[in-house]
């Protein structure tokens, strides 16, 4: 597969979004995605446009959930925010946004994104942490199906993607390999044991942007990775839920690392939201506008253009 990575063209960046992804009056993990598209309509990021999603189907999410914890979701029984229909509705269109993300990359190369939240504690059998069904893993699942060999999902939200590590896990049973995950947090929520598919580092804010630069490093032999999915959370940020030190340039740098390492590798990759919540006198627009340092940060190193003013402060 590495051999039809495509190098260095791309000039428009696809962000998957539709107004299915939100349950009005939800919580932020489901709510906030509407808030960064119309940040992104009013005010666009050069060569990003909002694409619609076909939405993921059940089979897509059987690909790795327990097959009676789906059908329960589906039905509207089994998720953890109601017993609302559109919650299914919700996270089939939000499953389908990172489906559809990872498509466009395999057969295009380049940077793709969804607005999508709400993945990487989910389990087997369960939902977990505001998480329903695991789209990171079912993006990677999906990728090899196509043909991809190796996935690593890089996971930078402030919690561990225990849900993920469980999922790989499972897939390897079933002698699913070739889906690895390189996961920096700085929460200890969904921790999880280190295994040769899943390196876990717990840091601080001093720690922070060297201990993700290392665990780049680390990675053995970039060049081989055929896609990267990237859990680009930012409640690591002090005001979104993170850490005192942990402040909006950190995070500008954090996505400018990632980014431009993938970059150097040519390498293909999704980014999708993950955490970061309102709270206090930080809005919930304050949180789509940290969001959006990942939406110009792709766009800067993959499209090559030229930040004129940065959306966020301090
Ligand atoms: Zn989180």
């Amino acid at each position: 597969m590495n051999k039809q990575k495509k190098c260095s063209t791309q000039s428009i960046m696809s962000v998957f979004y539709s107004p299915d992804y939100i349950i009005d009056g939800a919580f932020d993990t489901i709510g906030k995605a509407g808030e960064l598209a119309d940040l992104l309509t009013l005010d666009p990021v050069a060569g990003t446009r909002i694409v619609k999603p076909v939405s993921a189907t059940r089979r897509d999410i059987v690909s790795v959930h327990d097959e009676t914890y789906v059908d329960r979701v589906l039905n509207g029984h089994g998720g953890q925010f109601s017993s609302d229909d559109e919650s299914a509705v919700s996270v089939l269109a939000t499953t389908g946004g990172v489906l559809r993300a990872v498509e466009t990359v395999l057969e295009n190369g380049g940077c793709a994104g969804s607005l999508s939240s709400g993945l990487h504690h989910a389990k087997y059998d369960s939902g977990s942490g505001y998480c329903t069904f695991n789209g990171l893993v079912i993006g990677a699942r999906q990728a090899i199906s196509l043909g991809a060999k190796r996935v690593l999902i890089l996971d930078l939200d402030a919690h561990c993607g225990g849900g993920t590590k469980e999922l790989i896990g499972l897939l390897r049973d079933q002698d699913i390999d070739g889906i690895e995950q390189v996961d920096v947090s700085v929460s200890s929520f969904d921790q999880y044991h280190n295994a040769t598919f899943a390196q876990l580092k717990i840091v601080g804010a001093s720690d922070y942007l060297v201990t993700i630069q290392q665990s780049l490093d680390a990675i053995v032999d970039p060049g081989s990775i055929d896609l990267v999915i990237y859990n680009a959370g930012m409640d690591p940020h002090e005001k979104a839920g993170g850490l005192q030190g942990i402040n909006t340039s950190v995070i500008r740098q954090r996505e400018a690392m990632v980014f431009e390492w993938a970059k150097s590798f040519d390498l293909p990759i999704v980014w999708v939201l993950a955490g970061g919540y309102s709270g206090g006198s930080f809005t919930k627009r304050d949180v789509a506008a940290l969001h959006r340092i990942t939406v110009e940060e792709a766009a800067r190193v993959y499209l090559n253009v030229t930040m004129i003013a940065a959306s966020a402060s301090d």
